[in-house]
């Protein structure tokens, strides 16, 4: 007798095979066989007909690092068919936390209501452990927060020893489990590393089989030069590169992706193992005060409102922000500011402008628009978010079709009903993998199903180093997704994020059942996933 047996659904296993009619048995927390018409019996059966049976979705690129600690039942993503969530991205990670990586992150803390108890990466994943989490949870160690850890906010280039600090720091942490580092070259002060400092981390990475994960330095203007800087910290490392949620921003780069693919391609041809993640919407979301020139963010966030509390320096900023710019990102010059809509505001006179656009802001306050976004990154101390409406569909079509891509939400675990519920947020963070499904299989069929879930299982595992997820068979780890394709929808939109997609009827992590008939069962069988570098 199995503990579950799911019948009469149509397997697709995550390899990319076609899809074929198949029992699944589970034992425990793994999968004790599959059989064709099979007589198997289980304390449990799903009965699949008409559903289809896939490995549980792995999120390459997720932000949940704290919210997992607010929100074990990881509602928003657990609903998806969601499993495993790969933490520590953008240059961002929970630990190693010491100096202003602790400062850092104490504002999202408080916010859901997390104690910030831990300080090294082997402390931050028990805590995770000893929680219980509904999905299995794996971690990057973030090259920002080990700047920070050692160099501060400062735009400084570290000397031989204090690099060889950030060496050792990387080195521990994925000696205590994290599976390679990740870089976000728009944030401050990630962006200050040169290349010979990323290179010198992901080396260290590398010689113990770490990925190096990168928010690159630009996605608009400067999106190949970035591009390129990836590939040859792959070359220069000797690591494997996974470009996160590659797109071209701005409507004057659209089609640049075209450039770049071509670019990873030949990189590969060369023997540099890159490959990229995507989310499928066409809006990008981010901190407002990314949209500031590095400089204005050197030295942490007193700094920052200083500048902008002073008139020439902010008169600076502004011509900046309004001159295309070679070296960063210009955001503003290339971006109508009606398509920047801000979301998440913290402070309770500014709340009536959640969800709307600067522009609409602006013209109620009776400024111009780079004024009104200025002044309210002030008033929200640099706690508000915006949601940039500037990637071009056609773009996100073609990385999406790209074999090399995996689908990563870049969201956060969510929920409507605890704390942040009340604020809007990218809808990525309930939607991501449904609408795959629905809009770019179904609708569009821009993707085979087959292709489409190898994109969310099997790829994504290989990239991470994941050895036994990923791909139903005998032995693997019992993640499992029953979906109606018949129902299958996102159902989160950007005026209504807070909602749950239809048509994903079970998910069960490592053999517990978590979602049942549509409904969080509150399960929480998730695993922490070490690093085999921190097993050995
Ligand atoms: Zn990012």
């Amino acid at each position: 007798m199995h503990s579950i047996v799911v019948r009469n659904g149509t397997m697709i296993d995550g390899t990319g095979d076609p899809g074929v009619p198949m029992d699944l048995a589970i034992d425990g927390a793994k999968i004790a066989g599959l059989y064709r018409q099979s007589e198997a019996k289980g304390t449990m059966v799903i009965d699949a007909s008409g559903f289809i049976v896939c490995p549980g979705f792995i999120d390459i690129h997720s932000h949940s690092d704290i919210h997992l600690l607010s929100n074990p039942q990881a509602h928003s993503k657990i609903h998806q068919g969601v499993t495993t969530e790969l933490v520590g991205n953008c240059g961002g990670s929970a630990a190693p936390l010491m100096g202003s990586a602790r400062t850092a992150l104490a504002v999202v803390a408080r916010e859901l209501l997390v104690d910030l108890d831990w300080t090294s990466m082997d402390e931050y994943l028990l805590r995770l452990h000893n929680l219980r989490t509904s999905v299995n949870v794996a971690t990057l160690v973030g090259s920002e927060t080990v700047r920070r850890c050692v160099l501060g906010d400062g735009d400084i280039k570290p000397d031989p020893e204090q690099l060889a600090h950030m060496q050792r720091l990387v080195a521990d942490a994925i000696l205590q489990g994290a599976f390679g580092i990740s870089s976000g070259l728009i944030y401050a002060p990630g962006c200050y590393a040169s290349t010979e400092e990323l290179v010198a981390l992901a080396s260290t990475s590398a010689s113990l089989g770490g990925i190096y994960a990168s928010h690159i330095r630009g996605e608009g203007s400067t999106l190949v030069k970035a591009v390129a800087e990836a590939i040859t910290i792959g070359r220069e490392a000797h690591t494997r590169v996974e470009i996160s949620h590659h797109k071209a921003c701005g409507t004057s780069n659209w089609g640049k992706v075209n450039e770049t693919i071509r670019m990873i391609e030949a990189a590969r041809s060369e023997g540099i193992d890159v490959a990229f993640d995507v989310y499928p919407y066409t809006a990008s979301s981010t901190a407002l005060d990314t949209i500031l020139p590095p400089w204005a963010r050197e030295g942490g966030k007193e700094k920052t409102l200083e500048r902008l509390a002073d008139g020439v320096t902010r008169d600076r900023i502004i011509k900046e922000l309004q001159t295309k710019s070679d070296s960063w990102e210009a955001i503003a010059a290339e971006t109508d500011w009606d398509s920047i809509v801000l979301v998440d505001f913290k402070t309770p006179e500014n709340k009536k402008f959640e969800n709307r656009s600067v522009l609409d802001i602006s013209r109620e306050l009776g400024k111009r628009p780079v004024d009104a976004a200025l002044d309210i990154i002030v008033q929200e101390s640099m706690q508000v978010s915006g949601i940039f409406h500037e990637i071009n569909e056609d773009d996100v079509v073609t990385v999406i079709q790209n074999p090399l891509s995996s689908i990563g939400s870049d969201g956060c675990a969510e929920t409507p009903y605890g704390p942040g519920c009340e604020s809007a947020t990218h809808p990525r963070a309930y939607g991501t993998f449904p609408r795959v499904l629905r809009h770019y299989v179904l609708e569009k069929k821009a993707l085979s199903l087959e292709d489409a879930i190898r994109k969310m299982t099997s790829w994504p595992a290989e990239r991470i180093g994941l050895r036994d997820r990923g791909v139903l068979a005998k032995g693997m780890a019992a993640d499992v997704v029953v979906i109606d394709p018949k129902e299958v929808r996102d159902v989160a939109t950007f005026d209504n994020p807070h909602r749950f997609p239809e048509g994903v009827k079970y998910v069960i992590v490592n053999g517990a059942v978590t979602i049942e008939n549509g409904k969080h069962t509150k399960e929480r069988a998730g695993q922490v996933i070490r690093h085999k570098a921190a097993i050995a």
